[in-house]
């Protein structure tokens, strides 16, 4: 695990990691690599708008309105939105 796609996928299951040791890697690379940095700060700011998301899902407010809204906010990343409908479809599973 050395080279910067590796780091990218374990950026995606960040809050899951739960290996020290791999976790403080990450960290170390993320502090020497500002592709991989940027990568996270997308990954962050997501995670940011899903937790917003979640907090407006209401029966007043049904999930393709808040989703709408959320789409909107995220019209600038095309990253970001493949994040955001992969996790939103985990969302609404539970
Ligand atoms: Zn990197």
């Amino acid at each position: 695990m050395t080279s910067c796609p590796d780091y990218k996928n374990l950026i995606d299951r960040y809050l899951d990691l739960d290996d020290p040791a791999q976790k403080a890697a990450l960290d170390a690379h993320l502090a020497t690599c500002a592709s991989c940095a940027e990568y996270k700060a997308d990954a962050d700011k997501t995670m940011r708008l899903l937790r917003a998301l979640k907090g407006r899902l209401t029966v007043a407010a049904p999930i393709d309105r808040a989703f709408e809204q959320l789409q909107t906010r995220l019209a600038a990343s095309r990253r970001q939105m493949v994040w955001a409908l992969s996790l939103v479809a985990l969302l609404t599973v539970r």
